[in-house]
C-alpha cells in the first residue's frame, strides 16, 4: 500500500468518525430533538477535520485560535502615513531652475521643462504636426524661441498644410 493511498485511508477513517455524532444530531434534528448544544458541540468536533482537509482540496479555511508551527504571529505594520498627497509634476518653485523653456515666459515650468500653457501649446502642435524641432522635451530654462502661430485664414491653410506634410 502506498503512503498517498495508506494516508488517503486514515484520513477517509478520521472523517467518519468526526461524522458520527454529526449524523446523529441531523437524525435529531430530523426528529425536532435537537438542542443548540449539541450543535455546537459538533460544530467545534468538525472545526479541526475542516481545517486538515481544506488544503487537500485546495480551500482556504480560517483557523481557529492558534497559528501553526513556525509562524511566529505577525502584527500588520500600520500603512505609512502620506501627506500632502499626491503630487503632479514638479513643485513650481523648487530648485530655482524650474521656468518656462519658452524664452521671455517666466512662468514656473510644469511639464516637461515648459509652462501649463507652453506645454499646451507644444502638445497641439504635436498633434497638429507643427512641433519645432526646438521645442524638446526638457529644454533649458528659457532656451527655446516662442513659435507665433497663423491667426484667421493663414492658420487654417498653416493646419492644412501640415496635414498634407503628415499624411504622406
Ligand atoms: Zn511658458
Amino acid at each position: 500500500m502506498s503512503v498517498d493511498k495508506a494516508f488517503r485511508e486514515m484520513i477517509r477513517n478520521e472523517i467518519e468518525v468526526q461524522l458520527k455524532p454529526l449524523r446523529a444530531v441531523i437524525s435529531r434534528i430530523e426528529a425536532g430533538t435537537a438542542d443548540l448544544e449539541s450543535l455546537r458541540s459538533v460544530a467545534e468536533r468538525l472545526a479541526p477535520v475542516a481545517a486538515a482537509m481544506a488544503p487537500l482540496f485546495g480551500a482556504q479555511v480560517a483557523k481557529p485560535g492558534k497559528r501553526g508551527p513556525g509562524r511566529p504571529a505577525k502584527v500588520a505594520a500600520p500603512a505609512p502615513v502620506v501627506t500632502g498627497g499626491k503630487r503632479r509634476g514638479r513643485k513650481p518653485s523648487a530648485g530655482g531652475a524650474s521656468e518656462c523653456a519658452i524664452i521671455g515666459c517666466g512662468s514656473p515650468s510644469r511639464t516637461k521643462g515648459y509652462c501649463a500653457a507652453h506645454y499646451q501649446k507644444l502638445r497641439m502642435l504635436t498633434k497638429t504636426n507643427r512641433r519645432p524641432d526646438s521645442w524638446v522635451d526638457y529644454a533649458k530654462p528659457n532656451s527655446v524661441e516662442d513659435l507665433k502661430l497663423p491667426r484667421g485664414r493663414a492658420a487654417a491653410k498653416a493646419l492644412a498644410q501640415a496635414k498634407e506634410g503628415s499624411s504622406t
